[in-house]
Order: structure tokens, then sequence, then C-alpha cells
């Protein structure tokens, strides 16, 4: 009976690690930090191709889906990926990021095997070639329908309603500069595969959806829900926006959002900007925290009075602010 036991047991280990041999750990795939629609969208759609396409992958985020994430998860019955920040030994695929203050801190212990991307390249580097989908569009999920095609592999239902919403999060209900004829005509193919009548009305919903709870949210919190650090000429520097149907929902959080800005410079950026994006309006409330206000001048050609500065017409933080600061740090 021992004999047998320990038989059994030994057949079972070497089962088991046969098994694992076999299948490896399953890739991860990651958006930036503070994800917003797209970064978790597009982490579920490109690990439901990979594990079509042969190769098993998972979804993982950086960080609990936002209000509006949430509303579109629900509304297309997807699950949030697991929220996991280390990614050390594993092979990764990176989508809607491409630099390494926005991925996982550890990503240089990890392997890169591809990515998927629509900001300006961030510096990534590997050892092996890599699969790279760049390209100037207004969202990842435009670009993630072009490796369905590319591939042959049918878009499920959940997910081409969560990549239309994607796109219609990330273009600012296809308003913002950003916006490409070929993110219109894809929004169109994935609302109908998704059964989504009204690609408008499913837009305000999900702004809606992320400005419902802008009056109890703490100002650092605020301010967190969607900001970028990036590296200027070697200074840090933090972009965030907020955008909202109405810029009246955030007046009366102006200051406090001023005073988490102060207190973020304070741990270690050079500069701290905010953008108050009203979509409806087409324009930008644009606040910072600067010991030099001429930086603003230089990048966005506006002189500001105070801490803010209302310009109309500025809805992209990656089209309209980063390059324009990219240039006035220089
Ligand atoms: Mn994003
Ligand atoms: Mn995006």
């Amino acid at each position: 009976m021992k004999r047998f036991t320990s038989w059994l047991l030994s057949v079972t280990l070497a089962l088991g690690w046969g098994l694992a041999l076999a299948a490896g750990e399953p890739m991860l795939v990651v958006g930036h930090k503070n994800p917003d629609t797209d970064a978790i969208v597009s982490a579920i759609a490109v690990a439901h191709l990979k594990t079509q396409m042969g190769t098993v992958a998972v979804p993982i985020a950086q960080g609990q889906p936002n209000p509006e994430t949430r509303f579109v998860l629900d509304t297309f019955q997807l699950a949030a990926p697991p929220v996991q920040t280390s990614v050390a030994g594993r092979q990764v695929f990176l989508v809607d990021h491409s630099d390494y203050p926005q991925a996982p801190d550890d990503l240089k212990k990890a392997e890169v095997v591809g990515l998927v991307d629509h900001h300006k390249l961030g510096g990534i580097a590997t050892d092996k070639p890599i699969e790279v989908w760049v390209f100037p569009v207004g969202c990842s999920g435009t670009i993630i329908t072009r490796m369905y095609d590319a591939a042959g592999v049918p878009i499920p239902k959940s997910i081409a309603g969560g990549m239309a919403s994607a796109i219609l999060s990330d273009t600012q209900i296809l308003k913002s500069p950003t916006t490409t004829a070929e993110d219109r005509t894809t929004v169109t193919r994935l609302a109908k595969l998704a059964g989504i009548e009204d690609i408008n009305a499913l837009g305000m919903k999900l702004f809606e959806a992320g400005n419902a709870e802008l009056k109890s949210v703490s100002g650092k919190d605020l301010l967190q829900r969607d900001f970028k650090t990036f590296m200027m000429n070697g200074k840090k520097v933090g972009v965030g926006q907020l955008e909202v149907v109405n810029l009246a929902f955030l007046t009366p959080r102006k200051d406090d959002l001023l005073k988490a800005m102060s207190d973020l410079k304070a741990e270690g950026y050079h500069s701290v900007f905010l953008m108050l994006t009203d979509i409806m309006k087409e324009g930008s409330d644009f606040l910072f925290v600067a010991d030099d206000a001429g930086i603003v001048e230089a990048a966005l050609g506006v002189k500001p009075q105070g801490s803010s500065i209302w310009i109309p017409g500025l809805m992209s933080r990656k089209k309209q602010v980063i390059p324009g600061l990219e240039k006035a740090y220089k």
C-alpha cells in the first residue's frame, strides 16, 4: 500500500511537472499604469486573440478599473483583469503604451514579446525581435481590430463592445483631433458586432459613468485617475487629464486638484499639468504647477495668468500637449 502511494505520488508529480513544462506560464498582456478603458479592454482583447492563435495568454492590469471602465465591463459582460504590478521572469505583451514609466516597474526583468500602441514611442529596448503594432490612430482598439483581421480570428461580441467603447473613450466620442477615418469605420463595425444601436448614446453614457463620482473622490485620487509621468530632458513631468461632458462638474474641485498637484510636485516632479477637458465645448481648462510658467507659453503658445487657462480646441494630451512640452523642455 505504502509503495503504491509513493508510486502514485511520483507519477502525479511527474505528470504535473510535464504539464507545467508543456504549457509553461501564460504570457501576460498588460496596459499602462492608471489604466483607462483602452488599456484594460486591449489587454483582454489581445490575450483572447493570442490564446486563439495558440499562445496561452492572460490579461492583467496595473490597477483597478476606473468608474468608466467598470461601466464598460459590466455593460459587455467582461471580467476585470486581475491587478498585478510585477512581471519579472514572464513573457509580456504591452498594450496601449510603449515606454518604461507607464509599464510595470520590473519590466526590464521580463521578456517583452510584443506591443500594440498609438502613443509616441518611448524607448522600450529588447534582446530579441518582437511583434510591434504601432500606428497613429485614435485608439489601441482600432489597431487590435486589424490584428484580429490579419489572424482571421472572429471578434467575440463582448470584446467588440469593449473595443467600441475604448474607441469612443479615447477619441472623446470621435471629436478629438486624434480621431482617424479608420477609427470611425472600426467603431461602426464593432458596434454592429456588439449589437450597439446608438454609438453616440453609448459614448455619452460611458463619460457620464466616469463623471458620476467626481464630487466624492479626493483631489489626490481624482488627479491620479488618468495621470501619466514622462521624462523630458531628464526632468520628471506629470500630465493628467479629466474628461467631462460639462466642465461645471469640475469647477468646484479646482482648488482640491491644484493642492493635490502641488503635493505631487513636492514629491519630486519638476512640474505637474492637468487638462480639464470639456468634450462638448471642445476645449480644456489647463491647470499647472510649475516653477516657471514660461514653460506653458513655450509649449502651448498661450500666456497663462494665475495657475490655469482655458484653451479652446485643446483636447488631446498625446497629440497637442506632450509634443509641445517635449519641445519646451529641450
Ligand atoms: Mn490609455
Ligand atoms: Mn489608448
